[in-house]
């Protein structure tokens, strides 16, 4: 595995790939690598001949001091675990490289960059992650783009940044990997005291309980809520947001007539975690399809 630190050093490694006609496959991550980003790499080196994968802790996007000085960085035991996966180029450039003096351009998605996660952590967050995303997109120009059903109100912006764009690359999915008690894992799960890890447990058990909800054929949206929210209080934790929405616009949904996203928030102690499961109405092949298709590692 290559490690590359500018834009020039990643298309000089990349250029006879392309000349070649390989397939070029990019996996963003703000690194402290765990097996759900592990997944989508592995995702990409099936998928493509030339796996990129990124390592930028993108200033921009965090709409808090704190947690951007917090955020856990650990290149050396990253570029180990990128390689292992099957990375073959590492780029991780400095903010200097991304930002360069003069940097006036920002990409807006508008409309479902306004609630819940947008809403929560401010305008800044989605165009800080929609800018950044654009920018990896043209530095790597690569076939195909891999990111996790675990942020799914950032997938949904991004699939809408690249439509809008015209972007010539394919946006893939990879499921949520879980620890095996049922934390989805997360970057910010290493500032977790012992006590707090075990009270983010509220998280996967909102959603166990609106799913079982769903399998006694409930199908109404307040209830599901009202079910979530029941379960996270009971671990002592109160949500910052819970919601069942629109897996492909985010709009709020008043009945589970089709497949829906429930998706949370909420603070554990100092940490911030999101969470979403896919509801499929009862009746319908399986109650839970995303759940039955992610990874408990
Ligand atoms: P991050 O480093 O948190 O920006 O995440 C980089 C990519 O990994 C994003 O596409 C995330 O959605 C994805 N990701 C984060 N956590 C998980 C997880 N538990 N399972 C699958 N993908 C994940």
């Amino acid at each position: 595995m290559r490690i590359v630190r500018t834009v020039d050093e990643l298309r000089a490694a990349l250029a006879p790939a392309r000349r070649a006609g390989s397939r070029i496959g990019l996996v963003p991550t703000m690194g402290a690598l765990h097996e759900g980003h592990l997944s989508l790499i592995a995702l990409a080196h099936s998928g493509c001949d030339v796996v990129v994968t990124s390592l930028f802790v993108n200033p921009s996007q965090f709409n808090e001091q704190a947690d951007l000085e917090h955020y856990p960085r650990q290149e050396q035991r990253d570029a180990a675990l990128a390689a292992g996966a099957g990375t073959d180029v590492l780029f991780a450039p400095s903010v200097e490289e991304v930002y360069p003096p003069g940097f006036a351009t920002s990409v807006e998605v508008v409309g479902v960059t306004d609630r819940l996660e947008g809403a929560a952590r401010g305008a800044e967050h989605f165009r800080g992650v929609a800018t950044v995303v654009a920018k990896l997109l043209c530095m790597t120009m690569p076939d195909v783009a891999y990111f996790g059903q675990k942020d799914a109100q950032q997938l949904v912006v991004i699939r809408r940044l690249v439509a809008d764009l015209n972007l010539p690359v394919r946006i893939e999915a990879g499921p949520t990997v879980r620890d095996g008690d049922g934390l989805a894992m997360s970057s910010r799960n290493a500032l977790l005291s012992a006590q707090e890890r075990a009270r983010a447990l509220a998280l996967p058990a909102a959603l166990d309980a609106a799913c079982a909800r769903v399998a006694a054929g409930e199908r109404s949206a307040e209830a599901l809520l009202e079910a979530a929210h029941e379960a996270m209080t009971r671990s002592g934790v109160e949500p910052e947001y819970i919601a069942l929405v629109d897996p492909d616009t985010f709009q709020q949904r008043e009945t589970l007539t089709r497949a829906s996203l429930l998706v949370l928030a909420a603070r554990i102690g100092e940490v911030r975690l999101i969470d979403n499961a896919l509801l499929m109405p009862a009746g319908t092949p399986s109650a839970n399809p995303q759940l039955a298709g992610e990874v408990v590692a």
